[in-house]
C-alpha cells in the first residue's frame, strides 16, 4: 500500500544512515576541524533498525540505501545487510560509500545480499585527493572500487561532486576510468546542504557546464528518454560509443516534484527532506515500547502532511549562502549532511 504526501509523492525510498562517523573529511561535506558527534548510547542497534525498517516497509517503502557518515566504519555492517536483504518487502538494497574500507568488505557485502553499490570518487590524483578529503587514501579507494567491480553487484556506480577550480578539469578522465571499471558515473552539482559551510554559488558547476565539458571532448551527447531514465534524481545521457553517465542537478534543477526519499539518522531521527530543519524522533517511541501499529500511525501521519521541497525553495533565493552556519551545526549535528546521510 503506497503512502502519499500532500503532493502525491510516495514514501518509497529510505536512506538509512548507519553512523555519523567518517574516515574522510571532504571539503564539501566536513570542512571543519571539530565536530559534535551523536552520543553512542543513542545509536540504534541492528535489531532496532530492522524493526523500524519493517514499519517503513509496511507503508510502501521498497528501496533502502545505506549511507552515513561512512557506512563501512560501522562494525559488522554485513550483518545489517543480511538482516535487511531478507525482508520480503525490500526490492532494492544499495549503499553509498567512500570506498576506503571497501576492498576487504566488497565480497562479504555482496554475499550478504547488497544489490547495488555507489562509490564516491572526486579525483584520480593522489595530491588532490589529499587536499580534498584531508587523508591520503586514494590508492585504497581505487582498490575498493576494483574489488566492488569484481564482486558482481547488480550495479556499480561512481558519484563525483564537481567543484569549480577543484576537480572540474577531471570530468573526462573520471568518465574514462569509470568505463574501465564497468561503472556508470554520475556527476553531482555542489549542494548548499547543512555542513557545506564553504559552499558558494561561484563554486557550482551546473549541469550545462558539466555537459559542455563532456560534449567538447566526445562530440554529441544524447539525453536518454524518460523510460530509460532510472528513478530520479539522475538524468542519464549516452556518449557516441554507448557509454552512459548521469548528471544530478540538485542545485540548479532540483527534482523535488518526484522526491520519494526520506532519511533516518543513526540515532533514529527521521527527516522528510534533506534540507528540513527538524526531524521526527522515532528512537524514543521505539525504545519506550511503541507497537508497530503506533509507529506506523506516526510515520503515515507525518508523511501525509509532507510538503517539503527544500532544494526548489533554495532555488528561489536571490542571495544564496551556505544553509547553516557553524554554531547551528554545533548545536544540532542532525543538521549535518554527514549525519542525515547523502
Ligand atoms: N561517506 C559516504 C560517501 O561519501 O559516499 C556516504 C555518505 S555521503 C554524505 C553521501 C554522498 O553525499 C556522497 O556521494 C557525497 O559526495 C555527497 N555529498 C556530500 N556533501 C555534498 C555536497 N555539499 N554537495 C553534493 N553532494 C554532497
Ligand atoms: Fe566525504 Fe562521505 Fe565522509 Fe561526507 S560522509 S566527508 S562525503 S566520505
Ligand atoms: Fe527531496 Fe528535499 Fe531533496 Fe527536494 S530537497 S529532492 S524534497 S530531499
Amino acid at each position: 500500500m503506497a503512502t502519499l504526501d500532500r503532493y502525491g509523492r510516495r514514501l518509497g525510498n529510505l536512506r538509512l544512515s548507519v553512523t555519523d562517523r567518517c574516515n574522510l573529511r571532504c571539503a564539501y561535506c566536513m570542512p571543519e576541524r571539530e565536530y559534535v558527534w551523536l552520543p553512542r548510547k543513542d545509536i540504534l542497534d541492528f535489531e532496532e533498525i530492522g524493526r523500524l525498517a519493517d514499519v517503513f516497509g509496511s507503508l510502501g517503502t521498497d528501496r533502502v540505501r545505506l549511507t552515513g557518515g561512512e557506512p563501512l566504519v560501522r562494525h559488522d555492517l554485513s550483518k545489517l545487510v543480511e538482516l535487511l536483504a531478507a525482508k520480503p518487502w525490500l526490492k532494492d538494497l544499495a549503499m553509498t560509500t567512500n570506498g576506503v574500507l571497501l576492498e576487504a568488505q566488497a565480497e562479504r557485502l555482496r554475499a550478504a545480499g547488497l544489490h547495488r553499490i555507489t562509490v564516491s570518487l572526486d579525483t584520480l590524483r593522489p595530491e588532490r585527493f589529499r587536499e580534498l578529503a584531508r587523508v591520503d587514501e586514494l590508492p585504497r579507494v581505487l582498490r575498493g572500487i576494483e574489488a566492488a567491480s569484481r564482486a558482481g553487484f547488480a550495479s556499480l556506480k561512481l558519484d563525483t561532486v564537481v567543484i569549480r577550480g577543484v576537480n572540474d578539469d577531471e570530468i573526462v578522465a573520471l568518465l574514462e576510468r569509470a568505463k574501465e571499471w564497468g561503472a556508470e558515473i554520475r556527476f553531482i552539482e555542489y549542494m548548499d546542504v547543512g555542513g557545506a559551510t564553504h559552499w558558494s554559488r561561484e563554486r557550482v558547476v551546473s549541469r550545462e557546464g558539466i555537459l559542455r565539458a563532456i560534449s567538447d571532448a566526445y562530440g554529441s551527447v544524447e539525453a536518454l528518454g524518460a523510460e530509460e531514465r532510472a528513478a530520479a534524481p539522475a538524468e542519464r545521457f549516452r556518449l557516441p560509443d554507448g557509454t552512459t553517465f548521469g548528471v544530478i542537478a540538485s542545485t540548479t534543477a532540483p527534482f523535488c516534484a518526484a522526491c520519494d526519499r526520506s532519511r533516518l539518522t543513526a540515532d533514529g531521527v527521521w527527516y522528510l527532506c534533506l534540507y528540513a530543519a527538524r526531524g521526527i524522533d522515532l528512537r524514543k517511541p521505539l525504545r519506550e515500547g511503541a507497537s508497530e501499529d503506533e509507529l506506523r500511525a506516526l510515520l503515515s501521519g507525518a508523511w501525509s502532511f509532507r510538503t517539503d521541497r527544500g532544494a526548489e525553495e533554495r532555488l528561489g533565493l536571490r542571495e544564496r549562502t551556505p544553509l547553516r552556519d557553524v554554531p547551528d551545526l554545533r548545536r544540532d549535528p542532525h543538521l549535518e549532511m554527514h549525519t542525515r546521510g547523502g
